[in-house]
């Protein structure tokens, strides 16, 4: 595990655990503010690690709360910001709504490479309990979670996320402002979830989703046809998958029936 020199103490940087630590204090104030944070806010931060957030945090809000699985940063934190309520658990296994308690959360963090994908589901999941996510995460993850149609990052994760959150790239960050540096650059995304979906089955947009993308050189029928039975759909199927827009695609699973005679993919 590596070892390095942070903030005037050494410490080792689990890498299982995602522990890369920021020293840039100017990208801490521009995540900040994307979130346009107001005192009474109910904020959830993710992984504090050493606290880079966590302390730009505690200037701008009397409390919140901070989700640590990691032994000694809990600790860290505890004793550094009592002002904060930290948990010692693993995000994943942490209700939201329960810590929601009926008024909205600000997510933010600086999340685990290793599990972005279980905590963007997590957090969709549960968006009923929050207002919006301010992420760093790996850049070209946010590329993908961000694109717009006919491009080449357009796909499962961009339809799947946008149907339930605006999603916004706010900006890129540059490997260098980590300790350990990781491997790739990141970006910050906004998303603010949307409250309403014209969403009528939620499994069958997922399974139309994912089997349309299946094959990205096939037109929506031959990706779609062993699954759905495609008669009375009056969209043209001819298109491929990239060319549809989340609406069109919200639009399409409530025109679409399953075919009585394969199985769910
Ligand atoms: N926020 C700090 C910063 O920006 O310097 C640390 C960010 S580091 C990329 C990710 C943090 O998430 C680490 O502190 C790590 O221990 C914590 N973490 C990893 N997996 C976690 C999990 N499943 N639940 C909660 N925290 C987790």
């Amino acid at each position: 595990m590596p070892k390095i020199h942070y903030k005037g103490r050494d410490v080792v940087a689990k890498k299982r655990l995602g522990q890369n630590f920021l020293v840039d204090e100017n990208i801490v104030r521009k995540i900040i503010a994307l979130a346009e944070l107001e005192a009474q806010d109910n904020v959830v931060e993710i992984g504090p690690g050493f606290g880079a957030l966590t302390k730009e945090l505690a200037s701008h809000l009397p409390t919140f709360t901070a989700i640590e699985v990691d032994k000694t940063l809990a600790a860290f934190i505890r004793a550094e910001f009592p002002q904060v309520t930290l948990i010692e658990q693993d995000i994943l296994k942490t209700s939201l709504s329960e810590l929601a308690a009926g008024k909205k959360l600000k997510i933010l963090g600086n999340i685990p490479y290793a599990i972005t994908s279980p905590i963007l589901f997590k957090l969709i999941e549960e968006r009923a309990a929050i207002h919006s996510a301010i992420l760093m995460l790996q850049d070209e993850v946010a590329k993908r979670l961000s694109a717009k149609p006919r491009t080449k990052e357009y796909g499962i994760l961009a339809v799947q996320l946008q149907a339930f959150a605006e999603v916004e790239y706010g900006f890129k960050v540059k490997r260098s402002v980590f300790k350990p540096k990781p491997e790739v650059d990141s970006a910050v995304v906004r998303l603010t979830m949307r409250q309403h979906t014209n969403i009528e089955h939620e499994g069958v947009f997922r399974t139309l989703v994912r089997t349309a993308f299946r094959m990205r050189r096939k037109t929506l029928e031959n990706n779609l046809k062993e699954v759905f039975e495609l008669r009375g759909v009056s969209m043209d199927l001819k298109r491929r998958a990239e060319e549809l827009s989340v609406q069109e695609f919200i639009e399409l699973s409530k025109a679409v029936q399953w075919r009585t005679d394969t199985q769910v993919v």
